[in-house]
């Protein structure tokens, strides 16, 4: 996309963008669910995966969203420090996200959190969730990661003592356990280390955005294999693919504190980005 654009294309675009994000998990999501399939030797399990697996190509192929919970939007917005767009970038998302709600349609998840009254559009206040990132260059790349209930009321968050580096891992299948079946796995679990007590959360949830395919390091390893062995499995019906990758990122944290966060994703793990600008 060039880096000269109307509010009208972007607003189109952003609104293409969702419709993506909720009808097409990535190939990377694809081919994870269908290698768990493969693998799977449990009976119950392996249907799950079958029907979850046609699902994905029944939502694909008539452009409708893969979960009755389209989730709330939560974007990530990478901006070079050149872009200039011309026009209020965060208006403009939130205009696309009410379109795509009466368009695609999405189900209307966003309520004040006390009186619980629904906006009706899936915006309200601090929805839609935009995460800026500031970077040299000339363009902007947003990500749409729409996120459902199920899975993210089941994530955590513990503040340890920084001797308690060895509970970590502990945490994390602590999570899952309580987890149970709640979350639809096949699970991607996302940890955020360090930071503070919100930035661990943010880094828990920036690793959800990982590629399933990326090599994974020996902390993330041991923990898959350790989630994978508590049977949970498919749906929480048993079987040996609770998760399908853990990604865990870290960032420097106060020498006093240790936040570790939980982010859980169900097998929906659904995000999509756009570029705009950059070539010139
Ligand atoms: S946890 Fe995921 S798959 Fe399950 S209902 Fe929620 S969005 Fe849908």
């Amino acid at each position: 996309m060039p880096s000269k654009i109307s509010r009208e294309t972007f607003i189109q675009s952003i609104v293409d963008l969702l419709r993506k994000a909720e009808t097409e998990l990535p190939e990377d999501v694809v081919d994870a669910l269908r290698k768990a399939e493969t693998a799977e030797e449990n009976d119950v399990a392996k249907s799950q995966l079958q029907t979850i697996l046609k699902n994905i190509e029944i939502a694909k192929k008539h452009g409708v969203p893969m979960c009755q919970d389209t989730g709330i939007m939560i974007f990530f917005a990478e901006i070079g420090s050149e872009f200039q767009p011309g026009f209020d970038i965060e208006a403009a998302i939130q205009e696309a996200v009410i379109l795509a709600t009466a368009k695609i349609p999405l189900r209307p998840n966003a309520v004040d959190p006390l009186s619980r009254k629904n906006s009706g559009n899936n915006t309200g206040a601090g929805i839609p969730d935009i995460h800026w990132k500031l970077v040299p260059g000339k363009h902007l790349k947003i990500t749409v990661a729409p996120k459902g209930a199920g899975s993210e009321n089941m994530s955590s968050l513990r503040m340890f003592n920084p001797t308690e580096i060895g509970n970590i891992k502990n945490f994390v299948l602590e999570t899952v356990v309580n987890a149970g079946g709640m979350p639809c796995p096949p699970l991607t679990i996302g940890v955020g280390i360090g930071g503070s007590f919100d930035a661990a959360a943010r880094l828990a949830k920036e690793a959800l955005l990982e590629p399933l395919d990326t090599q994974m390091d020996v902390l993330e390893k041991e923990i898959l294999e350790a989630v994978n062995a508590l049977g949970i499995g498919c749906m929480g019906l048993g079987g040996s693919t609770t998760a399908l990758s853990v990604h865990v990122k870290t960032a420097y944290c106060h020498t006093a504190s240790l936040p570790v966060a939980v982010n859980i994703q169900c097998w929906a793990n659904r995000h999509a980005s756009i570029v705009f600008g950059g070539e010139e």
